[in-house]
């Protein structure tokens, strides 16, 4: 099919079936994304990623630049993208110094330019961004930070979210509103079970011991937490985790279900509310 799509230009038949078949074939062609995920300082995950068609690398949310470049570097990958969720040091550390390296392009929140190192190509709500064959569509996600938005690559199923959702927990409100971020966690909430949350930090273990303060009697969250404190005991990552699986048990996703309203004293309210006291819950839990 891939053949038949590259002669199709050449093809000397003006309206002819074969042709237009070719066309169709070139259009609808899919790839995959190889996803590895890369630890750095006490917690967080940069996500370095490959479209095998084209060739490009892109790196999400570079905290640092060395070690992303040893990893590049021993896969032969030659680095093509940043691509930033938000503004915080943390995620766009190691910008300068991959673009000096390799000459990549540097895509981030349009919101937040001047406060992204080395932007080349300003993305907002509604975006598609070609990322080789890839496609992502971009989510203004205000809420942890104003400009903050996420990578939504949907027909690979990733969620490359930043600080917004994090695996049973979202991130602290620095900048935004309640009514921002629940608005912001309600659009991801919006999308597919099957997608995988691929977030910037290993905090899985500590929402989890929050997560059931809040929904003591959430079946589908204590076998989740579980297995959570198994994974962590062998020293194994937790994310990326499933956009179905947060629904179902991360709290701060579910501030208009009944049982999590209930639980913080305030059945039948406001969902934003809810989730303002949720998260207000959360920045004093120890
Ligand atoms: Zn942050």
């Amino acid at each position: 099919m891939a053949i038949l799509a590259e002669f199709a230009p050449l093809l000397p038949w003006p309206g002819d079936g074969r042709r237009i078949t070719a066309l169709l074939a070139l259009h609808t062609m899919s790839t995959t994304l190889d996803i590895v995920r890369i630890p750095v300082l006490s917690d967080n995950y940069v996500w370095l990623m490959r479209e095998p068609q084209s060739g490009a690398v892109g790196v999400v949310d570079p905290a640092v630049a060395g070690p992303i470049l040893a990893e590049a570097e021993k896969r032969r990958w030659k680095i093509t993208h940043i691509l930033n969720t938000h503004h915080h040091g943390d995620h766009v550390g190691g910008n300068l110094e991959i673009k000096k390296a390799t000459g990549c392009t540097i895509v981030g929140p349009r919101q937040d330019r001047a406060r992204i190192p080395g932007i080349d190509v300003e993305v907002d709500d509604g975006d598609r961004y070609r990322f080789g064959e890839a496609e992502a569509e971009i989510f203004f996600v205000p809420g942890h930070t104003s400009g903050h938005i996420a990578y939504a690559f949907r027909e690979q199923k990733a969620l490359f979210c930043g600080d917004t959702l994090f695996a049973l927990g979202c991130g602290r409100m620095f900048e935004g509103t309640p009514q921002q971020f629940w608005t912001s966690l309600s659009r991801l909430r919006a999308l597919p079970d099957d997608m995988r949350v691929y977030c910037a930090h290993e905090y899985t273990q500590s929402n989890a011991r929050f997560a059931v303060t809040v929904e003591r009697d959430n079946r589908k969250l204590i076998e989740r937490s579980a297995a959570i404190d198994a994974a962590r005991a062998k020293g194994e990552a937790t994310v990326p985790s499933l956009l179905g699986e947060e629904k179902a048990t991360n709290p701060f996703l579910r501030a208009d279900v009944p049982a999590v309203q209930a639980a913080v004293g305030m059945a039948g309210g406001d969902p934003v509310a809810v989730f303002a006291e949720v998260r207000q819950r959360k920045d004093t839990f120890r």
